[in-house]
């Protein structure tokens, strides 16, 4: 009999998971709520070039690596390829450029006249700037529906799991049983979690995304500004969290009123492209599952149960969903202690 596996969202995690634990033969079922899912507003970047720790950029790498072959098995194209960061300080960046280089990370340091050749549509542009040409966008909701077709597994949507149990998932339409359950509900995870008497720390992290309406197209990577994080998608609109520095990831402050944030975000992107009459289509909400300590939280919370939660999720996704099936299946190894031992959910146990 297949290992029956019930997965709690669909989200880039969910997917992955779903994608990995289905082709090593298990019998997969995804629940998803329907809720507000992290991967549909994601910004998309598949980077390694911002990272807590030495663990932490070995991760974010090995993610960066598992997407070329996921990305091939998907037949899924990226959306952009290379970015280019001077969202610091002329030292910072030599600092940043030093670090990577000894980590034999993919950098070049690139002058003005070098990035007016690769981005000519910026005005103003920087003295200085890092280039980072291995690191791609990702279509992310695109990516997990794909995995979600191509796996075989069972999805319902539209269904919310109001509680778990070792070996069941209750719903108001029954208790589903399964041999082992993945809780991948993003920043939903920590609740259901909790019923099972185990702690995580999640903080909130919100953040608006702003888009454009289309404009001509002039920008083909991502880029990491003093003002803010940005991409134009291939139809002309530009995508911009409107916190300055998303990879600092504390959101924007609650309180903000709306049409200043956008007004903001809008003048910040203004700036860097004043000459496309650019206008907005609006802001989205979205919430990010950042855990209190910034990096992932992959692992069993008891027996039948194991949970994973992520910022960055979308540079981890291929890779975790490969780690997830590997331990759900098998239990740990040698192999998924090494990559997951500093991200295990009990450093957040109250003792
Ligand atoms: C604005 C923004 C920009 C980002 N930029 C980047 C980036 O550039 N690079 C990067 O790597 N990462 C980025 N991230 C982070 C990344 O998008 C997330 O880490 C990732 O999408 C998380 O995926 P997930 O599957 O864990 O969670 P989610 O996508 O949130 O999915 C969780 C799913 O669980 C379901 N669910 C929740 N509760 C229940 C329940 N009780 N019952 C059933 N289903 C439930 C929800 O409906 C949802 O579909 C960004 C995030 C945001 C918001």
């Amino acid at each position: 009999m297949a290992q029956k596996i019930i997965i709690v969202g669909a989200g880039i995690i969910g997917a992955s998971a779903a994608w990995h634990l289905a082709r090593a033969g298990a019998d997969v079922t995804v629940i998803d709520a329907g809720a507000d899912r992290a991967t549909d507003a994601s910004f998309g970047w598949v980077n390694a070039s911002y990272f807590a720790n030495a663990d932490h950029f070995r991760l974010r790498a090995a993610g960066m690596q598992a997407w070329q072959t996921l990305l091939a098995a998907l037949g899924v194209q990226p959306l952009a390829q290379g970015s280019l960061a001077w969202d610091q300080p002329e030292d910072g960046l030599h600092r940043q450029y030093a670090t990577l280089k000894d980590l034999d990370y993919p950098v070049e340091w690139i002058s003005k006249d070098q990035f007016s050749k690769l981005e000519p549509g910026v005005a103003r542009p920087p003295d200085a700037a890092l280039f980072f040409p291995s690191e791609q966008v990702i279509d992310a909701a695109d990516c997990a529906t794909r995995m979600l077709a191509q796996s075989g597994a069972s999805v319902v949507r539209g269904v919310r799991v109001d509680a778990l149990s070792p070996g069941k998932v209750h719903t108001a339409f029954g208790t589903l049983c399964a041999d082992d359950i993945v809780v991948a509900a993003g920043t939903q995870t920590q609740r259901l979690i909790a019923g099972l008497g185990a702690d995580l720390c999640l903080r909130p992290s919100p953040t608006f995304v702003l888009h454009t309406q289309p404009a001509r197209r002039v920008s083909r990577h991502v880029l990491a500004t003093p003002v803010g994080d940005i991409r134009q998608r291939s139809d002309g609109v530009f995508v911009m969290p409107t916190d300055v520095n998303h990879q600092s990831d504390h959101g924007d402050a609650a309180g903000t009123r709306l049409d200043t944030l956008q007004a903001d975000a809008m003048g910040r992107l203004t700036s860097l492209f004043p000459d496309l009459g650019l206008t907005s289509a609006g802001l989205t909400l979205a919430h990010r599952p950042m855990p209190c300590d910034g990096v992932p939280i992959v692992g069993a919370v008891c027996t039948g149960v194991y949970a994973a939660v992520m910022h960055s999720g979308v540079t981890l996704a291929a890779l975790m969903g490969d780690l997830i099936s590997q331990e759900v299946m098998r239990g740990a190894t040698n192999q998924t202690i090494d990559w997951l031992a500093p991200y295990r959910p009990d450093r957040f146990a109250v003792t």
